[in-house]
């Protein structure tokens, strides 16, 4: 596929139609994710030009490409639904009612030797 072929494809599955709160749940998330293998050379933004990473990243569950974020938090690229619920839902996974206090409190630090 030519980088036009890509550029035209991105900008079809742009829309200013995205909620920016959950467009800014989703672009935080993608930026955080954990580097599995990075690449031999860096792409470019389709649509700025501007260099868009050589990773990949991943939650294990996804990978993704680093400059992602930078499509979804700029261009408002939408991605797949299922890929935004598994992000949505995962950070509201994380809430402070979720931490076990109890455990930190009684830990005791047990590193290997
Ligand atoms: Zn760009």
């Amino acid at each position: 596929m030519r980088e036009s072929q890509n550029g035209q494809i991105l900008g079809s599955l742009s829309t200013i139609a995205w909620n920016s709160a959950e467009r800014d749940i989703v672009a935080i998330y993608l930026d955080v994710g954990r580097v599995p293998w990075i690449q031999m050379g860096c792409s470019t933004c389709r649509f700025c030009g501007r260099e868009n990473g050589c990773a990949e990243l991943t939650d294990g569950t996804y990978v993704w490409p680093e400059g992602l974020s930078h499509y979804v938090r700029e261009r408002a690229v939408r991605l797949p639904a299922g890929f935004v619920d598994h992000i949505v839902e995962s950070e509201l996974q994380i809430t402070p009612d979720r931490v076990n206090q109890a455990w930190w409190k009684a830990a005791i630090p047990d590193w290997r030797t």
